[in-house]
């Protein structure tokens, strides 16, 4: 790299944790330009000098390209976390030219017929697993990139490009904009009956949080209001279950189906826009549809085999589902005679938990006090020592943080050396950090050039409440699986063992296989003393009662088929609009919304109804033509932790012995090994699809 650039704390020790606390969105774009630059020099310089091996091509391509990647990561990790106007206009303005830096990469002739070489010439049988995949992966990746595109092609492709990824950041903000845009202020109590306490103690919080502007909303408290109502997920959710106003759970319902949906937010024509460019792309890339490119590097391969799934699944779920209706409509006629029978899809929610509270006689809320998050983050990392023989050490204050309560922890193993770390960012934050949950890397791990090992660093961002005064942040049930779920992630990027970055943790991993560790670490949850272990009233100490823990895994199928449905749903419509939906042809994205929403729902959706608006995970993520995925890696997930229950749960040792293989296949390979090969090294057998069936007692061969 040329010595002319400054250097920036945050933004350029790649090699290290960013230092966040010196983060200036100023400085980031003169930063990253010098940085593009310094990219293309080091390109020029290796395209004069590169030889077909691993060390004469793919290993100095992987160094030149990470100084941008790092400084990028990091700006991009901000902006979800952290958002600020002028961040904004730093990736705004940056991104054409980051990713056209990227392009030239990725569309280097010279480095495209290295690799080519390496792969048919000598060096290639020197090349262990691991490296040939990264070689096999990077040779079809260049295809995909526009590698054989020549003239007008070549410069419509990457038209093209650059306009997906603003697109996709515009659909982004807009979805964000359109959250932050909605809110009421209830100020009678009559509005607000039937929420818990938790829920009017957040929108009390809320209220006063835009005090500023609304200064009569300083004093709100949760007795006795003003109350704020958002469409931030901690609010939105509980109060479509448990508000007893039908005509706010109306207002919310449609505010929340109709975002993003109109005026200077609205989505529809991002939408057409991305959907037109995927099919255009494919079509350059000699493929009929979006679907098809993308299955083309994923686990499912074929479009045959995915809709079989789908089907599959809608076989058994849809009559399943339909009973559950039936259920619910029956229910309502018993609980209130002057109830309209008829239910609505505001109704729905409110309904069923109802029903739920009845039949299983137990809320979300009065399983909070038993999750305090720091109880059951020691719980967590509980399973990982037990299982995976690795101590999951407090580091606060060790590494720099975007914000005050980010957690910083370090991972070390049996020996007690160090194998990696993570932050954990639990809160939501709505102003400024996107919404849901995931894991990002920081850091890959990789082989230095002095020998050493830069250890993994993983991002672990969720979305729950805050602590509200005095009480610590007390989790729902659901919130505790997403958080063992994104810890899964986070195991397979910090356990990896492979030194390679580009096969390193959860690169390089079809998207179709890279939810089996998130899926399978869900279902310790339901494990009895691995729940115990943390489950504990955050006053009392009580440990969670036995007959409430009967409930959850009761609860864990309770309208199984319905949930199931809804699945396959956004899986069908996913892959209908990148596969069979033509977007310059007649029909219109809503009109194919509906015929599939009649395939796979019970009640159909409003006329207004515009949920694809904030789809994120296809329009903003990388899940085009691939949500499907989540169902297909639960079959994985279900299948592997199979292998523990077989072994005996309670068996402390089977445990460790399944375990370790688990790390030592699973979660060690990374993506050096082809998905399928990995799970037959861990299970012995293909995987089978009885188990997720079973796990939610949906299959006829259940008991
Ligand atoms: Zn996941």
């Amino acid at each position: 790299m040329s010595s002319n650039i400054p250097t920036d704390p945050a933004l350029e020790r790649f090699n290290s944790i960013p230092d966040f606390g010196a983060f200036k969105p100023e400085n980031a774009g003169p930063l990253l330009k010098r940085l593009i630059q310094a990219q293309d020099q080091a390109l020029l310089a290796l395209e004069a000098s590169c030889t077909p091996s691993w060390a004469g091509v793919v290993q100095p391509l992987t160094e030149l390209a990470e100084p941008l990647s790092y400084a990028w990561g990091v700006v991009h990790h901000l902006l979800s976390v952290k958002d600020t106007e002028a961040l904004r206009e730093v990736v705004q303005a940056l991104q054409p030219e980051v990713v056209a830096a990227g392009l030239r990469l990725a569309q280097s002739q010279t480095l495209y017929h290295a690799y080519r070489e390496l792969k048919s010439g000598s060096g290639w049988n020197v090349l262990d697993e691991a490296q040939r995949r990264v070689v096999d992966a990077a040779i079809l990746s260049a295809e995909h990139s526009g590698i054989a595109l020549e003239g007008a092609e070549r410069t419509r492709f990457n038209e093209i490009e650059a306009e997906l990824a603003r697109l996709g950041t515009l659909f982004g903000n807009h979805a964000l904009d359109a959250t932050k845009a909605f809110s009421l202020i209830l100020a009678d109590k009559e509005q607000v009956l039937g929420l818990p306490e938790t829920v009017l103690a957040m929108m009390a919080q809320s209220a006063r949080s835009v005090a500023e502007s609304e200064p009569a909303l300083a004093n709100a408290t949760p007795d006795s209001g003003p109350w704020r109502l958002t469409l931030d997920a901690p609010i939105l959710i509980p109060f479509l279950k448990h508000a007893k106003s039908r005509e706010l759970r109306e207002n919310l319902y449609r505010a929340y189906v109709t975002q993003a949906s109109a005026g200077e937010l609205d989505n529809q024509p991002v939408i057409l826009d991305i959907l037109k460019l995927k099919r255009e792309k494919a079509a350059l890339l000699g493929y009929n549809t979006y679907a098809a490119l993308s299955l083309s590097r994923k686990m499912a391969k074929e479009i045959g085999a995915v809709q079989k799934m789908l089907d599959d699944l809608r076989k058994t779920a849809r009559p399943v589902a339909e009973e559950e209706y039936a259920e619910l409509l029956r229910f309502v006629a018993t609980q209130n005679a002057e109830a309209n029978p008829e239910l609505k899809l505001w109704d729905i929610g409110y309904w069923a938990e109802r029903q739920r509270e009845q039949t299983l006689d137990f809320t979300d809320e009065q399983l909070r006090p038993f999750f305090p998050l720091p109880r059951v983050l020691e719980g967590l990392f509980g399973v990982a020592e037990r299982l995976f023989g690795v101590r999951i050490v407090a580091a606060d204050g060790e590494a720099p943080v975007w914000e005050p309560s980010v957690r910083f922890f370090r991972v070390v193993d049996r020996a007690g050396e160090a194998v990696a770390s993570f932050f954990l960012d639990p809160y939501t934050r709505p102003a400024e950090k996107r919404q849901g949950a995931w894991m990002n890397t920081c850091l890959d791990r990789k082989l230095l050039t002095d020998g050493s090992v830069r250890l993994p660093v993983a991002y672990l961002i969720c979305n729950q409440s805050p602590p509200v005064g005095e009480t610590p942040s007390l989790m729902t049930f659901s919130e505790v699986e997403t958080l063992f779920h994104e810890f899964g992630h986070g195991l397979q990027h910090m356990l990896t063992r492979v030194d390679y970055v580009d096969a390193a943790g959860i690169n390089n991993i079809e998207w179709d296989a890279v939810e089996l560790p998130s899926q399978f670490m869900e279902n310790w949850c339901y494990h009895r003393p691995t729940l115990l272990t943390f489950a504990r009233h955050f006053e009392s100490g009580e440990p969670l009662p036995q007959h409430l823990f009967d409930k959850l895994l009761s609860a864990r199928n309770y309208r199984a088929g319905s949930q199931f449905l809804r699945q396959v749903h956004l899986g069908s419509l996913d892959l209908a609009l990148h596969s069979s939906f033509d977007p310059a042809g007649e029909q219109s994205i809503q009109t194919l919304a509906e015929a599939v929403a009649q395939e796979n729902t019970i009640l159909p959706p409003l006329a207004e109804d515009r949920f694809l608006c904030t789809f994120g995970h296809i329009f903003a993520g990388g899940y085009a033509a691939g949500y499907y995925s989540y169902k297909w890696a639960e079959v994985l997930a279900a299948d592997a932790f199979t292998a523990f229950t077989d072994a005996g749960l309670d068996n402390p040792e089977k445990l460790a012995e399944v375990g370790s293989r688990f790390r030592e296949t699973v979660l060690a390979l990374g993506g050096g090994k082809e998905p399928g090969a990995v799970f037959r090294m861990f299970r012995g057998r293909d995987p089978d699809p009885k188990a997720l069936l079973q796990s939610y007692g949906l299959s006829p061969a259940s008991p």
